[in-house]
């Protein structure tokens, strides 16, 4: 019924009708395609989902809580949101009266505070970035000051598509000098910038808001958790503008199950990896034909400026790889995010270079291992030699995984929440397993890979240790010891261990330990495996070390 509106177009607020459809790029899902255009995390959260019958808390306390920590401020300093978008839109429902009321940005910048405005019917005061998208702070300020009714200014650090980070003082300052404008410093990929978060500064000032978000560095962009944080009285305003029950069941779960305290490492361990691939990102990039300049500050994607945004466009579609073209930002402008060290060797081929290290498959792997006994969570790199951490809360066996990664030579992340007052034995088979899971994983076809030996002394002790990563669970185990505990170590453990590596990781797994000394012995055997491994994991070339053409 072309020429006849419809009733909605004759109901719809004036202000809503003359905005744009809602159109965020999406063009359908396709399983294979390379999506390196939302800043998500490519990894897969560190998380578990559960039940739906009952209602959600209205605010969760567990999560709540939690979050408070993450950030370093309390309870009441926090209001978890359904993604930092949701704090955005509470913020201007709760402060800016419609057709009266303004709110502040410089654009080019986050879309969700214009559109949010609109929605609410406030004014938007758009002071621009400079040339180099640094923002004019004075400018703001001055354009603030003359409004006299700008509520909100919003500060994107790092900024959203360009990265550039806006240091904590010069948001400070903004908010030292309008003492009657709430500053909202949005924050959603602080995480990956080299400043301090203004959280903490947030919960004491009244004028001073900040956004947190678990969609970018957690993982969780799939269960849309984020927060608000700031003065108690700020936080209790916006709130009253929520749903009754905003957050869903499994995305509360999810996010609790993300933040455990044994999956901090992990986290950390990611969010450090994803910095290494930016920089390897942006090196090659430097160098790719029609690409002009690219930059790269706090986000964890990289903003580049490419002379026939076109033709780019077309190599990626037939590549299946998604980005974000931001032609309003810069002419060219293309927001890359940063994926896994394969999705971002995809890209870079499909930009006409290659990355140093491409072609050779990543090495690592991740176990998240939870029964009612231990919880443990456990990342490793065989083609790194560090960093090695591990922290079971029993010394001498983190001392002895210790020793397994560095003899073997690979970095190892292992943090384990065991059931210690029981006693050791849970979290040391358990560990064990989990780390035996992450060998294999790592392993992957096990190409160029061989099977090998190491023998070694301790003092008066020897060690002997010969592995063969053959597929096929097989452990044996001579040696006995005289004492029952080494500190809070049962020695009976030891041969356990073995046995346990030997099924998790499918491989032959021989020792042989003697000596008088007990710590000595242990020791011995656990240097001697990590020696073992290290001969074993070694890539030489890229044939299977097998004639039957698999292991
Ligand atoms: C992604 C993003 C957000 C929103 O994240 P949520 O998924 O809603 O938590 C907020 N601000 C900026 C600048 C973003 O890029």
């Amino acid at each position: 019924m072309s020429g006849v509106s419809s009733l909605a177009e004759r109901l719809a607020r004036p202000e809503i009708r003359a905005l744009a459809p809602f159109d965020i790029a999406d063009t359908g899902p396709d399983p294979d395609a390379i999506l390196l255009d939302s800043n998500e995390s490519p990894f897969a959260p560190l998380a578990t989902t559960s039940a739906v019958n009952r209602y959600p808390e209205s605010q969760p306390a567990a999560l709540r809580a939690r979050m408070a920590a993450l950030y370093g401020v309390e309870r009441e300093n926090l209001w978890v949101t359904r993604g930092a978008d949701d704090a955005i839109e509470l913020l201007i429902r709760a402060f800016c009266r419609p057709g009266e009321d303004a709110v502040a940005y410089s654009s080019p910048t986050f879309t969700a505070y214009e559109r949010f405005a609109a929605v609410q019917g406030a004014r938007v005061l758009d002071v621009p970035l400079d040339d180099n998208f640094d923002l004019c702070v004075d400018a703001l300020a001055e354009a603030i000051e003359a409004d006299g009714k700008v509520k909100l200014v919003f500060v994107c650090s790092p900024a959203n598509p360009t990265g550039n980070v806006v240091p904590p003082e010069t948001i400070r300052a903004l908010a030292d000098r309008l003492p009657e404008t709430i500053v909202v410093a949005d924050e959603a990929y602080i995480e990956f910038a080299d400043v301090e978060s203004l959280s903490g500064e947030a919960a004491t000032r009244e004028n001073l808001v900040v956004l947190r978000t678990l969609s970018k560095a957690y993982g969780l962009a799939g269960a849309r958790i984020g927060a608000l944080v700031g003065h108690p009285d700020t936080v209790a305003m916006a709130s009253r503008c929520s749903p009754f029950y905003p957050l869903p069941v499994p995305s509360i779960d999810a996010a609790l199950a993300a933040l455990a305290p044994s999956r901090r490492a992990l986290h950390e361990r990611r969010i450090a990896e994803l910095l290494d691939e930016r920089a390897r990102l942006a090196a090659a990039l430097e160098n790719a034909p029609g690409v002009g300049s690219v930059r790269v500050d706090g986000g964890n994607f990289l903003f580049l400026e490419v002379a026939d945004p076109d033709a780019l466009a077309d190599t990626l579609r037939s590549r299946a790889i998604r980005v974000r073209f931001r032609p309003q930002a810069a002419p060219g402008g293309v927001r890359l995010t940063v994926g896994t060290r394969e999705e971002n060797d995809a890209a870079l081929a499909a930009f006409g270079v290659s990355g140093s290290g491409a072609g050779s498959p990543s090495r690592r792997a991740e176990v998240v291992r939870e029964t009612k006994e231990t919880r443990i969570a456990l990342a490793l790199d065989l083609d790194s030699d560090g960093p090695r951490r591990v922290d079971t809360g029993n010394a001498f066996f983190d001392h002895m995984l210790d020793q397994i990664a560095a003899h073997g030579g690979f970095a190892l992340d292992l943090t384990c929440q065991g059931d210690l007052d029981v006693d050791a034995h849970h979290t040391v088979e358990d560990c064990a397993i989990a780390l035996g899971e992450a060998l294999r994983t790592a392993l992957g076809d096990k190409r160029g890979i061989g099977r090998y030996g190491f023998a070694l002394p301790m003092d008066e002790a020897e060690a002997k240790v010969l592995i063969d990563l053959s597929g096929r669970p097989y452990a044996k185990w001579e040696g006995d010891f005289s004492a029952s505990h080494i500190g809070d170590y049962p020695t009976e453990m030891t041969a356990h261990i073995f046995r346990s590596l030997a099924d998790s990781m499918k491989a032959a797994i021989h020792v042989e330990v003697e000596g008088d000394n007990d710590h000595h012995k242990t020791e011995g055997a656990f240097k001697a495996f990590g020696r073992a491994l290290r001969q074993a994991i070694r890539l030489e070339g890229d044939t299977l070390p097998s004639t039957k053409g698999m292991l």
